[in-house]
């Protein structure tokens, strides 16, 4: 099931000519899947719209190139370079305290555990997860407001919050696909199941659709 609905949503992307990459799925190919940048990254991403996250990784990365060097940089300095994205003084102060931790606890290593990774400051399960699939292709299933948003449009669960949506996914989805869910669900969240105006009439999905059944019922 979970395979023919990939196959149908990366069919209606393809119809709305979206070329774009996620700003994770970018990251990835331009850091060439460094961990530190990454986890960087995600934590930059949160409610940022990704053209934001993309401008503000690449000022942050120009300036200070690894961890010891943002562990011994000024906050300041740091909320001015990621300034585009949303809660920027916030995420600096997170973001010195992460790289502080991975300089003298993990000598510069990310984690590769989603134990450790969830202890560090400010870092949840989808931030976590994004670490290991984007960086560590380590199979796991980062579920964002568009997984939890599409996966209860569909009625592939029925949820009340991230959380559970990722357990239910996990439980019901074959591990082979899992590394797949986060890109493929984001690109057609953005694009054709957008949260406020859903494009059903441009969407592959609508035979399988539980939303699109109970809308034109109405109509
Ligand atoms: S039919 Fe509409 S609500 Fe259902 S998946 Fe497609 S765009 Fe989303």
């Amino acid at each position: 099931m979970i395979s023919n609905i990939l196959l149908l949503m990366q069919e209606s992307i393809k119809r709305c000519k979206s070329n774009r990459l996620t700003a994770l799925r970018e990251l990835q190919e331009e850091e060439n899947r460094d961990p530190f940048k990454i986890l960087i990254g995600t934590v930059i991403s949160a409610r940022t719209r990704d053209e934001n996250s993309k401008i503000a990784v690449r000022n942050l990365f120009a300036r200070f190139g690894n961890p010891k060097e943002l562990s011994d940089a000024d906050i300041d300095e740091i909320a001015d370079a990621i300034r585009v994205a949303g809660f920027y003084r916030v995420k600096a102060r997170r973001i010195k305290e992460i790289a502080k931790i991975i300089h003298k606890v993990y000598h510069d290593e990310v984690p590769r555990s989603i134990d450790k990774l969830l202890n560090l400051p400010g870092v949840g399960r989808k931030t976590a997860n994004c670490v290991l699939v984007y960086a560590f292709d380590i199979d796991a299933i980062p579920v964002d407001t568009h997984v939890h948003r599409i996966s209860n449009r569909l009625g592939i669960v029925d949820t009340k919050d991230v959380e559970e949506t990722e357990r239910e996914l996990m439980r019901m989805i074959d591990k082979r696909y899992w590394k797949q869910i986060n890109d493929t669900f984001v690109i057609f969240g953005q694009n054709i199941c957008k949260p406020l105006k859903p494009s059903c009439n441009e969407c592959s999905l609508r035979d399988i659709c539980k939303y699109y059944k109970v809308i034109s019922s109405l109509s």
